[in-house]
């Protein structure tokens, strides 16, 4: 195939630049396309300069010096842009902690009996988790001690009192800690006003920043940010730092294992289904029915050799490291992967999904499923995800899926011949396993400056980059 200059220029990634160049060939519109139309974009926007705080506005502030420098209110230029900022903030930390809710609620229905569709699978994590809290493992039996942790993770949700949440405590350095609370000492000696930084309650800092950054309520840059911080160490240190934590528990750690990626683990021979969003919570139990000699049965008398999971963006990346289930791509690829033709079903939770899918899933005979109540996608095929009737919805979105592959249009397919081979399931305990069991090696390493740093990085790419 050949490939334009423009559109290599879109993907420095071979799998994605073919079926970038076949969509430009057939005229299938994806996100590039989208955002090029919405150029040039607006300039107050970019700079956060732009407030629709109250029905007064919007107001926008000249960043040249030249027009109104103050919104209608009075409200300046960084007020605005931290307002704005934080309100960002609000709605990653919601997003990221209200994942973290689930797993908490449903590791106390199974420990009370309530749901027989999961289990816990590690036994072990559990028992860290909890003594990290300060509980007794060996005082409880198994179940006791599911219902305790997971008590003590939705009190840190909801909680009314002024104490840090107990996930921070329990897991944050103590130096950390430390030096958090002497900023906010110093904010707050700076300001003569409180500035607190240390998370009281996971809902109520975000709950915070949607009434501070209301009209008329908080004006100072500083206050504001701070409080951006506070609900931003809720999530990472809160909400999330439980969902990664309560999701080993039900799913099993990960441990380090290789697999494949990119859009070449889509299969020509096979039923291929896409799992995309964010929660492994449905994800799991598609790939348990998918995998059972059933659905195989059924696939292979549609004339298909088998079921093949495939993921895509965060659902994909905790099946594929908790079952090394390869990964079709990040979330600019979700596009990608039903242009080729040979998708049969595409499964979304939440997060990341683009709506877009509904009208481009049209163009084939690829089924755009939605299961979350939380998300609702115009032109998708709901299916009602309940976490108490799991196996039941799994095994309807999987049957869909191998009753679509005769649907398929031959002349439609394409998939391009390009699979990388990735090292996966980096938990925090595999790491510790591959280094004898402590971090000691790593850390003398960095001391001695063989290593020079270890950096994180999160995140999916964007057309924009
Ligand atoms: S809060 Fe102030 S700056 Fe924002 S829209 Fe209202 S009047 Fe304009």
């Amino acid at each position: 195939m050949k490939i334009s200059e423009a559109t290599k220029a879109k993907s420095v990634d071979p799998a994605s630049q073919e079926i970038l160049q076949l969509a430009a060939d057939q005229d299938i519109e994806t996100v590039w396309n989208r955002l090029e139309k919405q150029q040039p974009q607006c300039g107050f926007g970019e700079l956060g300069l732009c407030c629709r705080i109250c029905m007064m506005g919007p107001c926008r502030i000249d960043p040249f010096g030249e027009g109104a420098q103050k919104g209608a209110c009075g409200a300046t230029a960084d007020t605005i842009v931290a307002r704005h900022l934080i309100r960002m903030i609000a709605g990653g930390a919601a997003a990221h902690s209200d994942h973290g809710r689930r797993p908490a609620l449903l590791l106390k229905e199974i420990a009370e009996g309530h749901n027989q569709e999961y289990r816990i699978t590690d036994p072990e994590k559990l028992k860290a988790i909890a003594a990290r809290l300060g509980l007794s493992p060996e005082d409880c039996d198994i179940k006791e001690l599911a219902l305790a942790v997971a008590d003590i993770a939705l009190n840190d949700f909801g909680k009314q009192d002024e104490e840090t949440l107990a996930f921070v405590k329990a897991y944050a350095p103590k130096k950390r800690l430390e030096r958090w609370q002497k900023i906010a000492d110093n904010l707050s000696s700076m300001s003569e006003k409180t500035i607190g930084i240390l998370p009281r309650g996971i809902d109520r800092e975000i709950v915070d920043i949607m009434h501070r950054t209301h009209f008329g309520v908080d004006h100072g840059p500083l206050s504001l940010i701070a409080q951006g911080v506070r609900a931003a160490i809720g999530d990472g240190w809160g909400g999330s730092l439980i969902a990664t934590e309560i999701q080993d528990v039900i799913f099993g750690t990960p441990k380090i294992r290789e697999a494949n990626a990119n859009l070449g683990v889509i299969d020509k021979e096979q039923v291929n289904i896409v799992i995309h969003g964010h929660e492994p919570v449905l994800s799991e139990k598609i790939v348990e029915i998918a995998t059972s000699d059933k659905m195989a049965q059924l696939a292979q008398k549609q004339g298909a050799k088998g079921v093949n999971i495939v993921g895509m963006c965060c659902s994909g990346n905790e099946i594929l490291m908790r079952h090394g289930v390869p990964i079709a791509g990040n979330e600019l690829q979700q596009e990608l992967a039903i242009i080729t033709g040979a998708v049969e079903l595409i499964c979304v939770d939440v997060q990341c999904i683009f709506p877009a899918l509904a009208e481009l899933s049209q163009c084939f005979h690829t089924h755009f499923v939605a299961t979350s109540d939380q998300a609702a996608f115009p032109g998708s095929t709901h299916i009602q995800f309940e976490e108490n009737k799991a196996n039941l919805c799994a095994e309807k979105i999987v049957t869909m899926a191998i009753e679509n592959f005769s649907n398929r249009k031959p002349e439609k397919i394409y998939i391009p011949a390009v699979t990388n081979r990735a090292l996966v399931g980096f938990s925090v305990e595999a790491i510790l396993e591959a280094l004898g069991g402590t971090p000691e090696p790593l850390l003398d390493a960095i001391k001695s400056g063989a290593i020079k740093g270890v950096v994180g990085i999160v995140g999916c790419n964007n057309p924009k980059v």
